[in-house]
Order: C-alpha cells, then structure tokens, then sequence
C-alpha cells in the first residue's frame, strides 16, 4: 500500500500532492502537518509528483481497452501490466493498423499480437452469420520460423483465448500430417505455421487462406537465417492483398526491410528493448578456462545447488550430445536438443526440463530459439557465440520478463576475441570468477579490459588428467587458506 507521511505547512502544497494521489490512483494516503518542515515537504512532494505521474502513465492492461475475456486471462496468468512492445504495439493493431515491430523473443512481444488479434477475431465473430460461425474459415495466420516457436505461440494463444471460444491450430513439419489435417477439416479461426509445412498443406488443398483477414510474420530475419525466405515469399502470395500485417524482427537486414517494405501498407514502427539493455538485468560471469577443461569446469559448476534450472549452450549438435552424456554419466539428469533429434525427442525433452524432471538441458542456438521456461535459474554458454546478439539472446533466456536470472560464460584462448565483441555491444565487463579449480594459468586468465585475475601457476604434470588432479587439488588448498 503507497502511504506518505507529507509535512508541509502549506496548503496548498498538500492539496497538489492529494491530486496526484488521486490521479495516480494510490490507495491510501495521510498528510500531517509539522512546524518548520516546509523545505522538506516541497522536496517530497516534487519527489512524490513525479512518482505519481510515472504510475499515471504506466499503463495497466485495463487501461488498453481489452475486452473481459481476455482481461481475465492475463489475471490468471499473472499479468499485472503491459511490457513495453505490448503497450505500444496493442493500441497500433486494436485500430487496425500494419505494424513493423522490432523486437526480440523475451519482450513479450507474442502477447503484443496475440492479444489484439484475439479480441479483434471475437468482435469480428459477432457479426459474423451463423454459416460462417460453423464453418470457420481460417482468419489469422502466424507464420514463424521453429517449430519451438510455433508451439510456444500456439500456448499463448491458447491461454490468452481461453474465454473466447476461438479456435486455433499449431502446424509444423517433421512429424504426420494426420493429425493437423484432421484438426484443419473441423476448422481453425488462428492458424500457427512454420512456411514448410504450411506450403505443403496448402499445395495439397488442406489449408485455405482466401478468408484471411490477420497475418503475422513473426522473426523475419530468423527467417532469412535459416533459409525459409522463399517459402515466406510463397506464402504471401497465396493469402488476400487486402488485410491486415503484423511485422516482427530483432533485426533489420536489407532483405528484410525491403520484405517488410513490399508486404506493409503505411505501418506503424515500434521498436524496443535495445539489445544492450536486456544485458543489463541479468547477472553474469566469465570464467577463463582451457578448452580440454570445459566438461570438469561444468560439473564443477553444477555443484552449486543454486542452479536449480540450466540451459547449457553448445555450439555444435555433436557438442551438446556429448556434454548431456558426461553429466548423465555423473549423475546429473540432463538432455540435449538440436536440430537432429526427432520432433518427439526434443518435445520430451523440452517437456521434461519445464516440470523439472532435468536439471539441466543442453542445446544449439536454433534449436534453444523460442525455447521459453519460466524460472530458468541460469543459462550456461559451454561455449561462446562468435555473434554478440547470440550472447543476448542466450542470455535473454533466464531474466524473462522482467525477472532476473544468472548467466555463466566458459572462455577459452579463442574465444576471448568474442568475449570483447560482447563487452562492446553490450556496453558492460563481465566480472570474471578466479575462484575455481580449472582456471587458466597466469596471465592468460585476464583480459585486457576485465579485472585481473590472480595468477595460478600448475605445476608440472605428465598425463591431461594428472594435470587437471593438480590444478584442482591446488584450488582446494588455496580455498582452505582464503576461508580461514
Ligand atoms: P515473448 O517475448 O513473447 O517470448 O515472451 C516472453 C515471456 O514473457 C513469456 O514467458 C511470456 O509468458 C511473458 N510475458 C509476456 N507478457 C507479459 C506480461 N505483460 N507480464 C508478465 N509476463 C509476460
């Protein structure tokens, strides 16, 4: 409950801090009055005002003219306001307007159209005839670019529309047809696709996308990564010139902004959260460490009962594989995900990490994309990205909407070229952890723009593993010394 204690003598001053109480809409408020306060009440009250008005314009969902049955969905949630892509993108599309949205998975930016979409499929559903109601022809299509994504928009829409009645499906290849073709023939109002899968059921006459009225092309320059370009170009011809375009990426390559360019009509440009600042909220560390130490360094690590939730990056499929194996190996429960497991594998496996079975989940880059876990407690990069954006958007995985989280980064000799590509994007040094058993020797484990380590000298050793016996042992002993 917001309560002051206001002294000032004046009058009033008291009634402006009342107003703005009011116009704030705190619930509580008590004004005393104290002799000689006077300096101190107006330093208050300028204090107070500028709080009340930074509520004031921190808009509540309430406040986005949503419609009950979504209002109550978000409650249930645990949405209390809107991030900042869903402040401003919601208003943008409730009137009906083309957006093009910069912004990165972990903005919230799902909701940003989700949300809109919803409430304009049920007030368009109200004037629709009965014939048209059962027969339900597709209305809004997402199109992105992992199945991992799909999935994870297709829950949004799932818990957001949940006292709307509207129907939605989640399509995707790499698994049968069947199902989604049977789901199609009883009708969706939301279709949710990645652009293989999509084509291949609209070449063979399962998906019609003649009633389209919604289209969102979510994670455009992913797109372009990964090759699906052409599919999207595909797509776009098959669906209605007239309607309405939601537009999204983290970034804007020249292909992309010349696709955003031909597929908008007169949008809206929101952009948000710059890549430095997502950085900012969550705790990071670095520790130098040779490449062959990598494995003992995270079950070291994993030590620490803190870390109750961990993504591991890898950069290879071949590389998360074998770091699942050693810690399942040393009793670890752990799983890996890359683009070579079947679908089913990685659901599992994804699945399993979320309801906690695994403690620790190891993964690519492409297959982590949209990955989306409540609570991750830390994310682990075994190795480091060569792309800074890489380093945030892993880093983005804990820290999620608001929350903070930990992120720990393994650098070797190579890598500390990337390590200085991160520190200049993000704006910031990582602090580096000297207390471990596998850091590099002397100098080494410094960077030139980092804090010096302490330099540790191994000694001499005959075999990979005597070496690694020694550097551990010397760490325990210069840990009894540093906790005495
Ligand atoms: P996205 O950027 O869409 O991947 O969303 C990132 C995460 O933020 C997801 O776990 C959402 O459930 C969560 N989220 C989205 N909007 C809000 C909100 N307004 N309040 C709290 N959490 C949110």
């Amino acid at each position: 409950m917001h309560h002051l204690i206001l002294q000032d003598k004046c009058r009033t001053i008291r009634s402006f801090a009342a107003l703005f109480h009011i116009v704030a809409g705190l619930p509580a408020f008590k004004t005393t009055f104290a002799a000689g306060a006077r300096c101190c009440g107006r330093s208050i009250l300028v204090m107070y005002a500028l709080h009340g008005l930074k509520l004031y314009f921190t808009l509540s969902f309430e406040k986005l003219n949503l419609i009950k049955p979504i209002l109550h969905a978000l409650q249930a949630e645990g949405y209390t306001q809107p991030t900042p892509i869903q402040e401003q993108a919601i208003p943008i599309v409730l009137k009906r307007r083309d957006l093009l949205g910069c912004a990165q998975t972990g903005t919230g930016k799902t909701a940003a159209f989700a949300i809109p979409l919803l409430q304009m499929l049920y007030k368009d559903r109200e004037h629709e005839q009965e014939k048209e109601k059962r027969h339900r022809p597709i209305k809004a299509l997402i199109l992105t670019p992992t199945r991992e994504l799909a999935i994870q928009i297709g829950e949004s829409f799932a818990a957001y529309g949940k006292h709307t009645a509207l129907k939605h499906l989640v399509i995707f290849g790499g698994v049968s047809q069947l199902a989604q073709t049977q789901a199609l023939k009883s009708g969706v109002d939301i279709l949710v696709a990645t652009p293989g899968r999509l084509l291949d059921l609209i070449n063979q006459r399962f998906v019609h996308l003649d009633q389209l009225k919604y289209f969102v092309l979510d994670e455009a320059d992913r797109m372009l990564d990964m090759g699906f370009i052409n599919d999207v170009k595909k797509v776009i011809t098959k669906i209605p010139a007239q309607r309405q375009t939601l537009f999204f990426s983290a970034t804007m390559p020249p292909d992309i902004a010349k696709l955003a360019d031909a597929i908008l009509t007169d949008p809206v440009k929101v952009e948000v959260t710059p890549v430095s600042s997502t950085a900012e909220k969550v705790k990071q560390a670095v520790y130098f460490v040779e490449k062959g130490d990598k494995r003992a360094l995270l079950l070291h690590v994993l030590k620490d009962k803190s870390i109750t939730s961990a993504l591991v990056f890898t950069r290879t499929k071949h590389g998360a594989d074998k770091v699942a194996r050693v810690l399942t190996k040393e009793g670890i429960k752990a799983d890996a995900i890359h683009g070579e497991k079947s679908q089913n594998a990685r659901q599992r496996a994804l699945n399993n990490f979320k309801d906690g079975s695994i403690r620790v989940l190891v993964a690519t880059d492409i297959a982590a994309r949209g990955i989306d876990v409540e609570e991750l407690s830390h994310v682990i990069n075994f190795e480091l990205p060569n792309v800074p954006e890489t380093y945030v958007h892993r880093i983005g995985r804990t820290g999620r909407a608001g929350a903070s989280g930990v992120a720990l980064s393994f650098v070797d000799d190579e890598e500390k070229a990337y390590l200085k590509d991160i520190h200049k994007v993000t704006a910031q040094t990582i602090p580096v952890v000297t207390d471990h058993p596998y850091l590099m020797s002397g100098s080494r484990a410094e960077m030139p723009s980092t804090p010096a380590a302490p330099a540790f000298k191994p000694m001499p050793a005959s075999s990979e593993k005597g070496k690694q016996q020694q550097k551990k042992r010397k760490w325990e002993q210069n840990r009894g010394k540093r906790h005495q």
